[in-house]
């Protein structure tokens, strides 16, 4: 199956404890494209970015395969700017900034080749324009969605409307239950899940992610990693790998689903690894396989004697 992503590219500045960045290429589409272009061929882009936009960039996505046909560029505009601060929970981030710029009047339009029989990847993103690439695209299809609390806050009913409309989604902990106004994750979850999206997907940072889908609920873990430099772009590299994997399976199954949080938790843990999109340019299909290994070894759970 192809995959066709639509997000944000963007500017980042990112500060950590472990160190600062200034202006490096980021954005939702970014790292879910790069993510998603490990599992499938056909990759394709909807995003729009300013005459600030550095060709190396674009070519940096079109070196590997991912189809910018969908990237629209506005000369006299600027790119979408994100600053974020992360405090010692890695969890906890605060956004200092973010500037929609070109992204306030972006009309997407989905290439023909990617109108039918895809996953459409709505990556975080206005849920209007969310909407309008689903929009242009014709079933049977998968539609995957995120959110965050941006848009929560900023465009309630429009990303009610989005929900509906989806089969799942993937948001973190936090935000699901600011969503659903409930502080109880499972309960929560069954509130989102009768906005529309048949599965949704609770990912919580370095505990985890949970899946909740007609067959109840699965629980992978994290991979606890030595070395966490950076968590931006862990959630978009979950959703890329994610979506990825059902491409390449293609079926969207309960199963499926199972094992794509497990693919997706995998590369998520690569990408934190070095700043920005850094790591996600260096690993190789083989390193998620061995990783995935990993996961499954630490999940592992040996039927026990019974204890009485
Ligand atoms: P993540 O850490 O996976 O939540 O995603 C981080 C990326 O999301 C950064 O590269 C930002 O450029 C991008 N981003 C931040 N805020 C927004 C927003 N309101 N809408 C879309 N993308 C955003």
């Amino acid at each position: 199956m192809q995959i066709i992503v639509v997000g944000t590219v963007a500017f980042d500045s990112i500060e950590t404890p472990f160190g600062a960045v200034d202006k490096i290429l980021g954005g939702s589409a970014v790292y879910i494209t790069l993510s998603a272009r490990f599992f499938c061929e056909n990759v394709g882009l909807v995003a729009v970015v300013g005459g600030d936009f550095p060709d190396e960039n674009v070519s940096l996505l079109s070196d590997r395969g991912i189809d910018v046909d969908g990237l629209q560029v506005v000369p006299d505009g600027e790119t979408f700017f994100w600053a974020g601060k992360y405090h010692y929970d890695l969890n906890d981030r605060e956004t200092l900034a973010t500037h929609l710029n070109v992204l306030s009047d972006f009309d997407p339009v989905v290439p023909e080749k990617y109108v039918d029989g895809s996953i459409v990847c709505l990556g975080n993103l206005e849920p209007g324009i969310q909407r309008n690439v689903l929009s242009q695209t014709r079933a049977p299809r998968i539609a995957i969605m995120d959110t965050m609390n941006f848009w929560i806050d900023q465009t309630p009913e429009s990303l009610v409307e989005t929900l509906a409309l989806v089969d799942c989604l993937i948001i973190n902990d936090s935000e699901a239950r600011q969503l659903a106004d409930e502080p109880n994750l499972v309960k929560a979850a069954a509130r989102i899940r009768n906005m529309g999206p048949k599965s949704l997907v609770i990912k919580k940072g370095e505990h985890g992610a949970l899946l909740f889908s007609d067959q109840g609920i699965f629980s992978a873990p994290a991979y606890p990693l030595e070395d966490i430099h950076d968590p931006t772009g862990a959630g978009d590299s979950f959703m890329g790998g994610f979506v990825g994997y059902l491409a390449a399976r293609g079926d969207a199954s309960v199963d499926s689903f199972k094992s794509a949080v497990v693919y997706g938790s995998a590369v998520a843990s690569f990408c934190v690894e070095k700043f920005g999109p850094q790591r996600l340019l260096e690993i190789t299909s083989a390193d998620i396989e061995r990783r995935v290994d990993d996961f499954r070894a630490l999940a592992h759970i040996p039927a026990p004697a019974s204890a009485f």
